[in-house]
């Protein structure tokens, strides 16, 4: 906490610079920019960038499929859900070749300023003026792409400009590492695979999240609050023996409740509070109602790849949204046998947050003529593919227009 920010969110590439580099493609998860440009399009689109990830550093990396396998009917005899998709895995070290090569291209035709933070955006006559630290820019047309890291702000120049947004949704759960060995009849074939299950006590929907072969557990700072997140490397070299994912419950709330991002961060608070940062916990400990101690996790077959708090997880995730998590890891257990291990390690808490969503038509415009909103800050977009899908989108219309 309080170290100086490794701008994993923002700068140069945003929040995808140091991602993962899953791309997926596919109108199943990842946001919902199907419902606004329709589900060809949107794949169409989500194609037309993975062929400029390929040109410009990818070419040697793969792209699996869930299509034909039979994994997708293991899942559903056991009462998961295998959502269809295909997905490029980049990698973290691909991921970064890609941007660095894309912005070599860009950066002679394309105006740069770094480390410039934009202040306001407001509505004149026949446009827009975009305030910063440097100045005052006027333009007919503004397309707005700030991300996770902007929604704080993205929320205050909604409320200027009289935007509508809404916000009801917030995902909590744990990550879950375990030896690759126990899902890699999975992560070989299908690289990630989404699964969803519908617990049998509240019937809430908990999913498998941003699942890393061979990848290590990360440290997540949002604004002093510590979650935890995942990744990993298409170097050989670089992956280890251990695979992760997230499991998260979908919580959305109804009126009069607005805060959904406040009621995700109070509970990441409370993990810090307890472990100062995110805590580990082995899923034995959990089931016999005990905290995990570094002697038990030391004593343990599985090596974590986080430096963790060993803890107790049941003093900080609500008991609906625990017990979701413990229902999937025995429902896993059966397609892949050894998730419910006792030395099967959680990590908490992670949050996804959602950015609220924009009030955006057909077009992704506002009702402010020319003014765009793109990417995760519009609240229709939680991915690599889809955020850059919208891109394209904008950029075509604005093209097409001129
Ligand atoms: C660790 C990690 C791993 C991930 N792995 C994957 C993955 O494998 N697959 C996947 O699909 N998704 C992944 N994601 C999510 C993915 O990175 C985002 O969905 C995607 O980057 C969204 O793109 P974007 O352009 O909309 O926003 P961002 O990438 O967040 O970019 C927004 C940019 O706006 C800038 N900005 C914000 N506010 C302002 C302001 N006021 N003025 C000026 N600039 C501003 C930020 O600095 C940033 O550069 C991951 C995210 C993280 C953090």
């Amino acid at each position: 906490m309080n170290c100086k920010t490794c701008a994993i969110m923002s700068g140069f590439g945003g929040a995808g610079a140091f991602s993962d580099g899953k791309y997926n493609i596919t109108n199943n998860f990842g946001g919902t920019l199907y419902e606004y440009i329709g589900k060809e399009t949107a794949i169409e689109l989500m194609n037309y960038v993975d062929e400029i990830n390929v040109k410009f550093g990818g070419e040697g990396t793969k792209m699996y499929s869930t299509s034909g396998t039979h994994i997708k009917k293991l899942c559903m005899q056991n009462k998961l859900n295998l959502l269809d998709a295909s997905v490029r895995h980049l990698g973290t070290d691909i991921n970064y070749v890609v941007l660095e090569n894309l912005y070599a291209k860009l950066k002679d035709t394309v105006e740069f300023r770094f480390n410039c933070h934009v202040d306001d955006v407001e509505a004149i006559d026949g446009g827009y003026r975009v305030i910063t630290k440097d100045g005052v820019d006027e333009c007919k047309k503004c397309i707005v792409s700030v991300g996770r890291s902007g929604s704080k702000w993205m929320e205050k120049v909604c409320e200027n400009l009289d935007i509508t947004t809404k916000s009801n949704r917030v995902d909590i759960g744990v990550r879950v590492e375990l030896p690759a060995v126990i899902f890699s009849h999975l992560t070989d074939e299908l690289y990630e695979s989404k699964i969803v299950y519908r617990t049998e006590k509240f019937e809430d929907k908990v999913r498998t999240f941003c699942m890393n072969p061979n990848g290590i557990v990360v440290n997540e700072n949002t604004n002093g609050i510590v979650t935890v997140n995942g990744h990993s490397y298409e170097d050989p070299a670089k992956q280890t023996e251990n695979t992760n994912f997230a499991l998260l419950v979908e919580k959305h709330f109804s009126e009069p409740f607005k805060d959904s991002n406040g009621y995700g961060e109070s509970i990441a608070r409370l993990s810090n509070m307890l472990g100062g940062g995110v805590l580990v916990q082995r899923f034995g400990d959990l089931i016999r109602g005990r905290r995990s101690t570094p002697a038990r996790i030391a004593e343990s077959f599985l090596t974590p790849t986080l430096s963790a708090e060993p803890g107790d997880l049941s003093l900080v995730l609500p008991k609906r949204i625990l017990d979701g998590i413990i229902e999937m890891i025995y429902a896993l257990d059966k397609i892949a046998p050894g998730t419910a291990n006792d030395d099967t390690l959680l990590y908490g808490v992670e949050v996804k947050f959602y950015n609220m969503e924009v009030k955006l038509d057909e077009h992704l415009e506002t009702k402010h003529k020319g003014l765009y909103v793109i990417g995760d800050g519009s609240g229709v977009t939680h991915s690599l593919s889809h955020a850059s899908a919208s891109g394209v989108f904008v950029a075509r219309e604005i093209a097409e227009e001129v």
